[in-house]
């Protein structure tokens, strides 16, 4: 099997200085969501631990995913290429291309076998709709999967069908879990997802030396365990009853809650208010926009976007945010009530998770 340099000779023979290695591996610490006084750790793997090789297949998917990724902050895409990873295939960012990549993928599997990472993007037709290299979809997929340490489902495509599955599904398309078996599958869902997600699976295979804790439905728990209505800016305006009641209203200027507009926030779990976007800049709640729940299943089948939900999906509770509003002026029962409705929401899904436990 090839040796692969560690994460820090990469970094070094690129040219980067070990001020900045170690600023790195304080960001992936901080991603990772350990104390500062652990970052060591992630320094003591990093300079030991060998990178990661990686292939990165794309079946049914419109390339936002890559485009996300290639937008991550902490730390930077070029620190994360070329001294994290050894990205062994990939169709976006390749400077090869037709047979010469081909090739090289099928040295992966001879190479690292068992030692590599496959990323998916997109989801996965019937086999008369997506060919590459004169092989299925679904064919590539099983080849690469087989040999894989793990699959990283990236994307809502990959994780739930996304998009090209959405109903009527003209393609037949289904996720990367209808066809993997007996590899490890981690989903990492989102239109496209937060570009951090990944970088941190990666940062923990290296660290650790094992895959993250996942949840039920295998995402990384350390991205996905808070709904965005946990920790959103905007959530003493819906304890306090304020929402926006149109895009350009005085609650909309004075950024008020954005649950009556169709905010999805309350029942999506993801890391969007915490992590924030573009290095921590915003997210589409502190921007304005309501959230649209791109990361939990069949987003785009539970539209229309911006109105609001007249009962949780899978439940057969609803918010009143009207409620809401009564224990603003002073109606303790209704506020109550409303927290005890807030209550049984979370506890609801708590006790759907806890089911397919
Ligand atoms: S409903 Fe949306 S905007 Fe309002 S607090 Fe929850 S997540 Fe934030």
């Amino acid at each position: 099997m090839k040796r692969q340099r560690t994460v820090y000779e990469a970094a070094i023979e690129s040219g980067v200085s070990r001020r900045d290695f170690l600023k790195m591996c304080t960001a992936l610490a901080a991603t990772l969501g350990l104390e500062y006084s652990q970052s060591k750790q992630v320094v003591h793997a990093m300079e030991n631990g060998s990178r990661v090789p990686v292939v990165w297949l794309q079946f049914q998917d419109c390339t936002g995913c890559s485009e996300s990724f290639i937008r991550s902050s902490q730390p930077k895409v070029e620190s994360v290429l070329l001294d994290m990873i050894s990205l062994e295939y990939t169709e976006v960012l390749s400077a090869a291309s037709g047979q010469q990549v081909e090739d090289n993928m099928k040295q992966v599997l001879k190479d690292y076998k068992g030692k590599y990472i496959l990323a998916v993007e997109g989801s996965i037709p019937e086999d008369d709709y997506l060919a590459v290299g004169g092989k299925s979809a679904k064919e590539t997929l099983r080849e690469m999967a087989e040999d894989a340490m793990a699959v990283v489902a990236y994307g809502s495509c990959s994780s739930w069908g996304g998009i090209p599955g959405a109903n009527p599904n003209p393609t037949g398309a289904k996720p990367v879990t209808g066809f993997i078996n007996d590899t490890p599958v981690i989903l990492v869902p989102g239109c496209p997802p937060i570009a951090e997600v990944m970088t941190g699976v990666i940062a923990h295979i290296i660290t650790f030396g094992k895959l993250p804790e996942l949840d039920v439905f295998g995402r990384p728990k350390a991205f996905y365990r808070h709904r965005i209505h946990d920790k959103c800016n905007r959530r003493a305006y819906f304890d306090a009853g304020l929402f926006v009641e149109s895009f350009d209203d005085e609650g909309a200027k004075q950024g008020y809650c954005l649950y009556k507009v169709g905010c999805k926030g309350p029942t999506t779990y993801n890391s969007c208010a915490e992590m924030r976007w573009n290095g921590g800049v915003s997210y589409p709640i502190q921007s304005g926009n309501p959230c649209i729940g791109c990361s939990e299943k069949d987003f785009w089948d539970n539209g229309p976007f911006y109105t609001r939900r007249a009962k949780i999906p899978g439940t057969q509770t609803t918010i009143n945010p009207d409620a809401v509003g009564l224990g603003v002026v002073g109606l303790a029962t209704a506020g109550v009530a409303v927290h005890a409705a807030g209550t049984v929401v979370k506890k609801k899904l708590d006790d759907k998770r806890g089911e397919n436990e």
